[in-house]
């Protein structure tokens, strides 16, 4: 039985945290979705998702999971027969392109080692290879939320045009958006993935697509029939999301508005370094149990360790979900779990979103006492290590 003292630490990779101040934004009554007050609101929200994005284009809206984000890119640009390449990064990756398949696409997989980024020149080679253009897409995953991978998704946009290739980029960036850099336009992106709860610290519930004016191109060609995600309808001649399917969720966006406020006051270069810092107090204290032929980091390459979601890896032979069932049912502190065949082999604490030091260590420290409950190996000093980097910085 969970205890129920206190607050509970939800240290899951998403959903995130939702702050009170988001809270209070969305305890309000109704409001008329057809009116000018509305319109008012989903401009400046619109807008606000512009700026995170680094874009200029379009960023159309659902009332939806990231799934229903997913497929609605899969909808707009493809017809059946259609090839694409996923970019094998973990379980996210590979789900991506399962619904490809569903939708009778053709999906190759660009294998890779999933404790590893994607390595652009295996990109770039495999769409040099492509003489005919028969890919008409590249799908990846910024943040591979399964494995706490973050792959280079300028270096993956260069690959492409360095084989000179006229495939479109399509990027999830459901754990990396609104925590660490990602750059639509200046990345040459031409579809972006994002869902409300992780960075953006909303509830589960409406997810986003940045679209290209290339995407836009393709959508007129694609002949896999859509009606509620169907891009068209939603762009309906305004440069902003001008129709809406249904009603409009509005507390989801007065919920939004305030989120981009706040990510606006602290601005987001400051937002992206308190996740730097939280992660890699994070590393420090697993490192530390490291020792002692304790847990380790499952991202093997510095570069590509994340800064939203750090899995950590047991030892041979010790099950992660004993020890994530003791910080629950201890501590009341939640982390994720292996997903796929990774299940029972990792967990994974989440460091994103409405997050601070305290709340890490506390995490860290829940995390530690349960390897002891639960007699996993491991390097003892985990939150001191964290605490000392904190501090100090170095
Ligand atoms: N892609 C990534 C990278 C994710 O982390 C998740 C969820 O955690 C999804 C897709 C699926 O999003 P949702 O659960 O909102 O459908």
């Amino acid at each position: 039985m969970a205890h129920s003292n206190g607050w509970h630490f939800f240290m899951n990779p998403g959903p995130t945290n939702i702050p009170d101040r988001i809270l209070r934004a969305m305890d309000r009554g109704t409001l008329d979705f057809t009116g000018a007050a509305f319109k008012e609101i989903s401009d400046e929200c619109f807008a606000g998702l512009q700026r995170v994005f680094k874009t200029k284009q379009p960023i159309l809206g659902y009332a939806a999971t990231g799934h229903g984000a997913w497929e609605a890119a899969l909808v707009n640009l493809f017809s059946p027969g259609d090839k694409v390449l996923i970019v094998e990064s973990g379980y996210f990756s590979l789900n991506w392109g399962l619904r490809a398949e569903s939708f009778g696409l053709e999906v190759e997989t660009l294998a890779n080692d999933w404790r590893r980024p994607a390595d652009p020149a295996k990109l770039e080679a495999r769409l040099r290879d492509d003489k005919n253009h028969e890919i008409k897409a590249v799908l990846a995953v910024h943040n591979e939320t399964s494995t706490g991978v973050r792959n280079p998704v300028a270096a993956m946009r260069q690959a492409i045009d360095d084989a000179k290739h006229p495939a479109l980029f399509c990027v999830d960036v459901i754990s990396s958006l609104g925590s660490f850099d990602f750059r639509m336009d200046e990345w040459g992106v031409d579809v972006v993935v994002v869902g409300s709860q992780k960075g953006l610290m909303l509830p589960t519930g409406m997810a986003f697509t940045g679209v290209s004016a290339k995407a836009i191109a393709a959508t007129a060609m694609a002949k896999l029939p859509r009606v509620y995600w169907d891009w068209r309808r939603l762009l309906s001649g305004d440069p902003r999301q001008g129709y809406w399917n249904g009603t409009a969720p509005v507390h989801f966006f007065y919920g939004l508005r305030e989120s981009l406020r706040m990510l606006e006051e602290e601005g987001l270069e400051n937002v992206f370094a308190r996740h730097h810092r939280l992660a890699e107090a994070t590393r420090r204290a697993v490192r530390t149990w490291r020792q002692n032929d304790g847990p380790e980091i499952f991202a093997t390459d510095p570069d590509g360790q994340s800064d939203t979601v750090t899995a950590v890896l047991m030892p041979d032979g010790y099950d992660a979900d004993a020890v994530r069932t003791q910080c629950l049912e201890k501590f009341n502190v939640s982390l994720g779990g292996g997903l796929g065949h990774l299940r029972g082999k990792l967990f994974r604490i989440g460091h994103l979103g409405d997050l601070n030091e305290t709340m890490v260590l506390g995490s860290i420290a829940t995390v530690e006492m349960a390897l002891d409950l639960t007699g996993v190996p491991h390097g003892r000093g985990g939150v001191v290590a964290a605490m000392e980097y904190l501090t100090t910085g170095a």
